[in-house]
């Protein structure tokens, strides 16, 4: 039966929902704060270098195409694969390529960190295997619904458990597979990908590197943007409406059923309500406060992040799509985020260089360089107040490891901070994932796709089950499409 379902934000996760509700035949609202879609997935011109604002890592296209299928439409989501995941360098010389063929990649940690090619083999079947046993379990349905593990798969992951090394940290394991730090420095980074902590989040983490190390690493061809502009393209083409500069004031409940939007633009009724926004905004600024879920607003946000847009006058030859530069201290670095709370003066340097792959991103001759750091999330609600001490560590640091004077080759420059994030998109202190990984139970203590407590009130988005990053939003767009679709 249709119904009307309204849709409070349109980051990846709305977007997504919008076109799955809208290929089941509902009819579906779309209310955003912002002029834009797509959330932290946007993009901007500046001067004469484009810029993906926020995701600069592609991986499981798949989650894209099954939405083109299931609009049934007849466009393409065009995007490459990569031959190389990352180029990466640290501070005593040392660089190293990642490449996607294995062999090639055992290879060159054998020859550039003195491992075994056998020990790259383990630890990217130990991922592989982890993601086989609990990655359908954990990532593609709910977890609060005890039918959900009466099956064979779960039987496998139980019979298996050994093997996921359940009581061991991301760094345990990978220091015990692996002689030189750099190398668990590399594997380490992965936490990050959800913006998690590898001296403490659980060994399983390390099936975020399966992704890339063995499913692949993709880039779509016009920029991560364009995965907001094909999702928001197929929903308006299934009829879906999107109400922009019309911010969410209110949830309206009547005997805990969900029942109308109130926005700053008037009040829609709505058959079901869901919800994109942060799951701290929503609960501290939408909905009474009878409904605040305490034990799970308690959990720790994941990291944040400092960025600079600069328009680079140069090419750097020894420079890929995605580069790190690493921090000489790793632990150090994420102590300081997690246990100091403030960012670290020798940071990893993420660099995305989209006009490596897409040439017009940038003029001939020029770079459109993302430069990120991790800081932590940001409590106060203040503005920031690091970003020139840390604009200074990262130019000294790019320095010393690229043997450059980088400030004479910036043409423009812009930046994003957590505090800016949270302006933006509404994100609890400008976590890029929601809630971190940091421990076992984390999986468990995100909130769950619907509420227990509103009928007709679901969630999707980084900040409720299964977690952060594009993928895993795309994913729990789809376990509140079938949520919906059980109901009726
Ligand atoms: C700098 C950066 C780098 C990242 N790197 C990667 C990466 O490489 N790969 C990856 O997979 N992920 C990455 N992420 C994370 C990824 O961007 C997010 O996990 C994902 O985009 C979140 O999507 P979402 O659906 O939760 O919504 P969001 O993108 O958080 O959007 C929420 C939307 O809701 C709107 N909204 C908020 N409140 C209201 C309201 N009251 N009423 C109406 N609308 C409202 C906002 O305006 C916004 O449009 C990165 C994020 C950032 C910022």
């Amino acid at each position: 039966m249709q119904k009307h379902i309204v849709i409070i934000g349109s980051g990846v996760a709305g977007l997504a929902a919008a076109v799955r509700l809208g290929a089941a035949g509902h009819k579906v609202t779309v209310v955003e704060a912002n002029d834009y879609v797509g959330g932290k997935l946007t993009a901007k011109m500046i001067g004469r270098y484009r810029f993906d604002l926020g995701p600069s890592v592609f991986t499981m296209p798949h989650l894209i195409e099954e939405l083109t299928k299931i609009s049934k439409q007849d466009v393409k989501f065009d995007y490459v694969i990569l031959d190389k995941i990352c180029n990466y360098f640290y501070e005593d010389g040392t660089t190293l390529s990642a490449y996607p063929d294995k062999e090639k990649f055992a290879t060159e940690v054998q020859n550039k960190l003195n491992e075994t090619k056998e020990s790259v083999y383990e630890q990217l079947k130990y991922s592989a295997t982890a993601y086989d046993l609990i990655g359908e379990l954990f990532m593609e349905q709910s977890l609060h619904k005890l039918t959900n593990f009466l099956n064979l798969k779960t039987a496998k992951a139980i019979i298996n458990i050994g093997k996921l090394k359940l009581n061991k940290t991301m760094n345990e394991v990978n220091s015990a597979r692996f002689k030189n730090k750099k190398t668990v420095q590399l594997f380490n980074r992965f936490a990050t990908y959800n913006g998690s902590n590898p001296f403490q989040a659980p060994a399983l983490i390390n099936i975020i590197s399966h992704l890339e190390h063995n499913i692949g690493a993709f880039a779509p061809k016009g920029g991560m943007h364009d995965i907001t502009m094909h999702l928001y393209n197929l929903s308006v083409n299934l009829g879906v409406e999107y109400k922009m500069n019309s911010r969410a004031l209110q949830i309206k409940t009547e005997n805990d059923i969900a029942t109308s939007v109130v926005t700053n633009n008037g009040e829609i009724k709505a058959d079901i309500v869901v919800s994109d926004v942060d799951i701290k905004h929503l609960y501290t600024k939408l909905l009474d406060k009878k409904y605040y879920p305490t034990k799970i607003m308690e959990q720790e946000k994941s990291l944040s992040g400092l960025i600079f847009y600069w328009g680079i006058k140069k090419e750097f030859k020894e420079l890929s799509l995605h580069n790190i530069l690493f921090s000489n201290n790793g632990e150090a670095e994420f102590n300081s985020f997690f246990k100091e709370k403030k960012p670290y003066n020798d940071p990893s340097i993420y660099i995305n260089i989209t006009s490596k792959v897409t040439p017009t991103d940038a003029p001939e001759g020029c770079e459109n360089w993302f430069v990120m750091v991790n800081v932590p999330h940001n409590e106060s609600g203040q503005p920031v107040t690091y970003i020139e001490e840390m604009r200074k560590n990262i130019v000294a640091k790019i320095n010393r490891i690229l043997k450059t004077d980088i400030e004479q080759y910036i043409e423009i420059e812009e930046h994003l901070d957590p505090y800016l994030i949270e302006q933006r998109t509404s994100s609890a202190g400008g976590s890029l994932y929601g809630n971190s990984s940091n421990n076992k139970y984390a999986a468990f203590l995100r909130h769950a796709n619907n509420s227990s407590k509103i009928k007709n009130m679901y969630f999707c988005g980084g900040s409720v089950h299964p977690g952060g990053g594009i993928p895993l939003g795309l994913l729990s767009a789809k376990i509140v499409s079938e949520m919906i679709a059980e109901k009726q």
